[in-house]
C-alpha cells in the first residue's frame, strides 16, 4: 500500500480527455486536488464537473503548453485554488501522422513544440511552486514510439517522445537539490476517444500484437504516474516505466505466435 498523496495539489496537462484524463481521475480517487488543464475550458470544465460528481476534488484551467504566459497562470491558479504544485503532470501532447517526405517545416515545429519545448515551458512556470512543495515530483508522459518503436508518419513524434527522455536525464539532476524527482512514463496502446472510433475490429487486430491480449486503459498509465509521485519513490528520479502490456518485448511475430 502506497502512502496516500490525499490532499496534495495535482496539476494535470492536456486533461480534459484521453490518458490525462485517466491520470487526474487516478490522482483524484486517492484525494488529490487536481488541476485539470487542456486549451478547450469546456472540455476541461466537463472533466472536473466529472471528478466532482465522483466526489473528487478538481478546477478546470484553460492554458496551451506552447505559450508561458498562459502556463504562469495556470501555476498561478493552482496555487491559489490546490494551495501549492505538489505534483506535475506534464502530459499535454498531438501526434498528427505524416509521412517525412511530406512534412513541413511547420508541422515539424508544431509537434516539437508543443511536445518536446511544452514540457519544457510547463515544468519551468511550475518549478517556484514545486521548489515550495519540498518534496515535488514531476512525471512525463512519454511514449514507446521514439524511444523504443517508430512508427511511419511519426518522425517528429518519435523525435518529440525522445527528446522529452533526454531533456528529462539533466532536469532531474538540476532538480535533485530541490527534492523534486523527474520520471517518465512510456505508454504503448492506449485506448481512448480518439482511438474507440476506429472500430472493434481494428483495436482486435492491435490487441492480437500485444503479449497481454489487449489495449492498455488510461488508468494503467495513471497507476504508473500515481507511483512515482508516492513517497515510496522519493529515491527514484531520471527514469522510467514503459506500460505496454509488453508490446515492446517479443522478438519476432514467430515468438509472439509461439508464446
Ligand atoms: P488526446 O486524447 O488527444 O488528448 C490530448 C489532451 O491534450 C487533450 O486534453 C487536449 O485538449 C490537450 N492538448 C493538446 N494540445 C495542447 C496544448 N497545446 N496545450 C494544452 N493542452 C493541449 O491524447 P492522448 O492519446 O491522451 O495522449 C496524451 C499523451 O500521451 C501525449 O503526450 C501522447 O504523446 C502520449 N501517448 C499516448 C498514447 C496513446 O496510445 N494514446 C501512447 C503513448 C503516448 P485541447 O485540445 O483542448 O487542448
Amino acid at each position: 500500500m502506497l502512502t496516500s498523496v490525499e490532499g496534495r495539489s495535482v496539476v494535470v496537462t492536456g486533461s480534459s480527455k484521453g490518458i490525462g484524463k485517466g491520470i487526474a481521475k487516478v490522482f483524484a480517487k486517492q484525494g488529490a486536488k487536481v488541476l485539470i488543464v487542456a486549451r478547450g475550458l469546456d472540455d476541461a470544465e466537463a472533466t472536473a464537473d466529472e471528478i466532482r460528481s465522483e466526489g473528487g476534488t478538481a478546477a478546470a484551467f484553460s492554458a496551451d503548453v506552447t505559450n508561458s504566459d498562459s502556463l504562469d497562470a495556470m501555476a498561478s491558479a493552482a496555487a491559489e485554488r490546490h494551495g501549492g504544485i505538489d505534483i506535475l503532470c506534464c502530459n499535454a501532447g498531438i501526434f498528427p501522422q505524416n509521412h517525412l517526405e511530406n512534412m513541413s517545416s511547420d508541422e515539424w515545429d508544431l509537434v516539437l513544440g508543443t511536445n518536446l519545448k511544452g514540457t519544457f515551458l510547463t515544468i519551468k512556470s511550475c518549478l517556484p511552486n514545486l521548489k515550495e512543495s519540498g518534496s515535488g515530483r514531476i512525471i512525463i508522459t512519454s511514449s514507446i514510439t521514439g524511444p523504443i518503436t517508430g512508427y511511419p508518419g511519426w518522425t517528429h513524434y518519435g523525435a518529440s517522445k525522445s527528446g522529452q527522455l533526454g531533456f528529462m536525464k539533466t532536469a532531474c539532476m538540476e532538480f535533485a537539490k530541490y527534492g523534486i524527482t523527474v520520471n517518465a512514463v512510456m505508454p504503448g496502446n492506449i485506448i481512448t476517444e480518439g482511438l474507440e472510433g476506429l472500430g472493434a475490429d481494428y483495436l482486435q487486430t492491435m490487441a492480437a500484437s500485444i503479449p497481454l491480449k489487449r489495449l492498455g486503459s488510461v488508468e494503467d498509465i495513471g497507476n504508473a504516474a500515481l507511483f512515482f509521485a508516492s513517497d515510496e519513490a522519493a529515491y527514484i528520479t531520471g527514469q522510467t516505466i514503459v506500460v505496454d502490456g509488453g508490446q515492446t518485448i517479443p522478438e519476432s511475430i514467430e515468438a509472439l505466435e509461439e508464446a
